[in-house]
């Protein structure tokens, strides 16, 4: 289990953490969220043992994760950290960066490993291939299978699937959650994207002003995002008397008080998503149709 308890971070005099305080089981897969430069990949490094804290504790079971003054080398065996930028061997094989800290004195077993994180990674095809070679995303996939390899009790992954596109992803990010789900690796991950949230997160910390905003269940924050900044994370979003709704809790009615102009309307495949103005005040709501610029449209909550 990690526990982390009361941490504060700077790197220089202001703080860019403080107050932070969670836990996450084994197993548990923990998503961080943020705007960019709240803090995301800070909190990871510090969670490494990356950076000395100025207040506060991290623990993984047992072990007290201690930062550069008290540890010669950094890092811990049952830990994995996968950066945002990765540093892989470029001028050798995929399989040979994956295998590369396997003993070399089990050589089926580490063969076999090999191909499973190859697997699980979707890189079978390009196992011969050298590294330089690669794409961004395709390295990002090395990255993350090579963190893997040993069999870590956490893995930290700062915006693991940045690089690859949108092709690959949705098929990438089940896979490699749920390698982690199965082996019960307990998963903390940075991102900005809901999709790596919402469906696969059992936590969701948000960080804003260098502390957790909310931390809670995807679900019940998508429900109850209670502050703009929590909706804007899943979708565009309207406030109306205080209250947070987003754009498909609101529709087209024959009359009401909210009457609004059309100004735009955006393709969005199986909707559109139309933008309006009232006083200066601009709205968004689902229409299965576009509406022109200049339509008067009246909008309610959807039942
Ligand atoms: P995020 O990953 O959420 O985008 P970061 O953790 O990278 O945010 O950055 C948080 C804040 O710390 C930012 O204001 C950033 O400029 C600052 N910061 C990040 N790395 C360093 C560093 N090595 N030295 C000084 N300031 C840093
Ligand atoms: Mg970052």
């Amino acid at each position: 289990m990690l526990i982390v308890k009361n941490l504060k971070f700077s790197y220089k005099k202001t703080a860019v953490l403080k107050n932070i305080s969670f836990d996450a089981n084994q197993g548990e897969n923990v998503a961080i969220i943020g705007e960019s430069g709240s803090g995301k990949s800070t909190l990871l490094k510090v969670l490494y043992g990356e950076y000395d804290l100025d207040e506060g504790h991290i623990f993984w079971n047992d072990n007290e994760i201690l930062g550069p003054k008290f540890n010669l080398v950094v890092g811990y065996d049952f830990m994995k950290y996968v950066a945002q930028e990765f540093d892989l061997m470029p001028f050798i094989t995929v399989e040979e960066n994956i295998g590369k800290f396997l003993s070399r004195f089990y050589p089926e077993e580490k063969h076999r490993r090999t191909q499973e994180l190859i697997e699980v990674v979707e890189l079978t095809e390009f196992a011969k291939t050298k590294v330089k070679t690669l794409s961004g995303g395709q390295k990002q996939r090395v990255a993350l299978a090579r963190a893997l390899a040993k069999q870590p009790e956490i893995i930290l992954l700062d915006e693991p699937f940045s690089h690859i596109d949108n092709f690959k992803k949705q098929s990438l990010r089940r896979s490699v959650f749920k390698y982690l789900k199965d082996n019960h690796i307990t998963c903390i991950v940075a991102t900005h994207d809901k999709e790596d949230v919402l469906g696969y997160a059992d936590q969701m910390i948000v960080l804003n002003n260098n502390k957790i905003a909310v931390k809670d269940t995807p679900e019940q924050l998508y429900k109850h995002p209670k502050t703009p900044l929590v909706a804007s994370f899943f979708g565009e979003f309207n406030v109306i008397n205080n209250q947070i709704y987003y754009a498909h809790q609101l529709e087209v009615v024959n009359d009401s008080e909210l009457k609004m102009t059309v100004t735009n309307a955006y393709y969005k495949g199986h909707y559109f998503l139309i933008e309006a103005e009232l006083n200066g005040e601009h709205m968004f709501f689902e229409h299965p149709k576009s509406l022109k610029p200049g339509t008067e449209i009246c909008l309610a909550i959807k039942k």
